[in-house]
């Protein structure tokens, strides 16, 4: 059946044991973030057997239906509408809002467990944690208060909404902020959870961040991919998942509507280029599934032009090969097209 998703969970396991290498250099701990696959258990029992710290995701419902005896972590805010499940399915979670903290504080109590709390600091991407340096110390010394939970570490995400790359200026201010609460609590913090996958080529460079003791990440283990400047980690497959999808139909048409132009599927006023008689092809598979865009041919002959719900357009012009009706076509993917693959029920999952 396709459209299929090949997923080689050896080649997998190969990424995290080097991601392991990468992080035992400068003592950093590991978790192993799984929801761009969605936490399918196949990839959880690489995570489990290969022994990274932890293991992390940023849906409830993924570390729920999870089997594993690592310590497990809610990477996404908790909310204060699931304080029971987080505290039910979470060993950890990353938190910025002191209200949250206290309603996860009595749900833990109430259940007789301890709940670690990372909280979050923003150095400057701009997406979640605590912006100003005073307010992170007074959240720290209430949360060291509590019963139900305890102040676990700091952590900080880069690269996500602002696109602020990890370098060690930028990283001073969660350093700065480290050494303040540690000194309001008169205590050292187990985690120091430095970022993601965009921390890497730090690793690679050998630059360590005083206090950082530990990384998140997701897309370096899936996708071989530092995420500061895109670039294939040396060593790493950047082909764990593969899509393969067949051709329906495949044949000569101009490159310009012909007709009257309105509106796509989508709603959307399309623009033409015309480039003459085309060899087109149109592949199961569609924006249900996946964006086209973010699919990258085997054949680099061949060019992803547009898509409908459940159909793409191939341009197999200039294509080496004389495909033909039923002939398989083979992409690796981005982040963002795992993501939305994995997620959708349409396209098989298969493990090689
Ligand atoms: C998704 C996520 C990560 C992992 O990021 P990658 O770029 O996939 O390594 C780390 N931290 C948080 C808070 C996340 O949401």
């Amino acid at each position: 059946m396709y459209p299929r998703i090949l997923i080689d969970a050896g080649k997998y396991r190969d990424n995290v044991q080097e991601m392991k290498k990468l992080c035992a250099r400068q003592g950093i701990t590991l978790m192993g973030v799984t929801k761009v696959f969605c936490a399918t258990q196949r990839l959880v029992e690489v995570l489990n057997d290969e022994g990274v710290d932890f293991i992390a995701d940023s849906r409830v419902e993924n570390l729920r239906k999870m089997k594993t005896t690592l310590p497990k972590v809610l990477l996404r805010l908790a909310s204060r509408h699931e304080v029971d499940e987080v505290v039910l399915h979470a060993d950890y979670s990353l938190n910025s809002d002191i209200d949250t903290i206290r309603k996860l504080d009595a749900a833990a109590s109430e259940k007789g467990k301890k709940h670690g709390v990372i909280l979050m600091v923003d150095i400057g991407d701009l997406r979640e944690g605590i912006y100003y340096r005073r307010d992170i110390v007074s959240v720290a010394k209430e949360i060291d208060t509590m019963q139900g939970v305890h102040l676990a570490g700091l952590g900080t995400n880069l690269t996500c909404y602002g696109g602020v790359i990890p370098d060690a200026p930028t990283l001073q201010r969660l350093v700065d902020v480290v050494a303040d609460v540690e000194e309001a609590l008169g205590r050292s913090l187990d985690i120091v959870s430095g970022g993601n996958s965009s921390h890497i080529p730090l690793l690679q460079e050998g630059i360590h961040i005083d206090k950082v003791n530990n990384l998140r990440v997701g897309e370096a283990l899936a996708l071989g991919r530092e995420t500061a400047y895109g670039k294939l980690v040396p060593g790493f497959h950047d082909d764990v998942f593969i899509l393969e999808t067949d051709i329906l139909e495949i044949g000569e048409k101009p490159s310009v509507p012909e007709g009257t132009i309105g509106m796509d599927a989508f709603g959307k006023k399309p623009s033409f280029q015309d480039k003459g008689m085309r060899k087109r092809a149109i592949l199961a598979v569609g924006k249900q599934d996946v964006e086209h865009t973010e699919l990258k041919p085997f054949d680099e002959a061949i060019e992803l032009i547009g898509s409908s719900s459940d159909h793409i357009i191939a341009d197999l012009t200039v294509a080496k090969t004389a495909y033909k009706t039923g002939d398989v076509l083979r992409f690796k993917l981005t982040y963002g097209s795992l993501l939305s693959l994995m997620t959708s029920p349409y396209v098989v999952k298969r493990y090689v």
